[in-house]
């Protein structure tokens, strides 16, 4: 039995604010010693609630809360030895603490993917507030392979549309649009 209101522990009990000159701030792990430090410097962007069963989602969350930021602008500043891919085989490859579990960045290394540049990062591991508010649910129909009862699904979906973040059973459709574009410009179906 799953609780369909709770989505995410950062979304339940109320996004914080989002601040317009928030500039980043550090990411730690869940661990009690040593804790394994990320530097952001940019504002995320695309932030949104995520069912998928590969993103790192805290213990008892429907869904993850995953943003993009440049890969530039991510920088592991202490405990990188804690640090190990969780799949070499995915295109996302989540680094994650091996003694928590938590992921700190998730990295796109193929060069030909839409959204290589861009690292995955869980903006509640941010010390500091003003982390850009989550806009969307994505990937919704995947928390049952999770093993959310689909009985559930409707009052999940409500919940969220309730908390401001339409549900997608993929990325949203401007993402998806830009994934299409980057194919379609990629094959010489739409020109510059
Ligand atoms: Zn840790
Ligand atoms: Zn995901």
């Amino acid at each position: 039995m799953v609780d369909a209101t709770s989505i995410h522990p950062a979304i339940d009990r109320g996004v914080p604010t989002t601040r317009h000159d928030f500039k980043g701030g550090t990411l730690h792990c869940h661990c009690a010693a040593d804790q394994v430090e990320v530097k952001i410097g940019a504002q995320v962007a695309h932030n949104h609630a995520c069912g998928c069963t590969k993103c790192w989602k805290p213990k008892g969350a429907l869904f993850s809360m995953v943003a993009v930021v440049p890969r530039d602008a991510v920088s592991v500043t202490a405990n990188e030895q804690k640090l190990s891919v969780v799949d070499s085989n995915a295109v996302i490859q989540r680094h994650a603490c091996k003694d928590c579990g938590v992921h700190m960045y998730g990295r796109i290394e193929n060069r030909d993917h839409p959204f290589y540049g861009l690292d995955f990062i869980h903006p509640e591991l941010f010390s500091e507030p003003g982390w850009a508010a989550p806009e969307f649910a994505a990937f919704v129909s995947s928390i049952i392979e999770a093993g959310a009862p689909p009985e559930q699904m409707d009052s999940v979906r409500s919940t969220l549309k309730q908390k401001g973040l339409e549900p997608y059973d993929c990325l949203s459709p401007p993402l998806m649009d830009a994934i299409a574009t980057h194919t379609a410009k990629a094959s010489g179906t739409l020109r510059h």
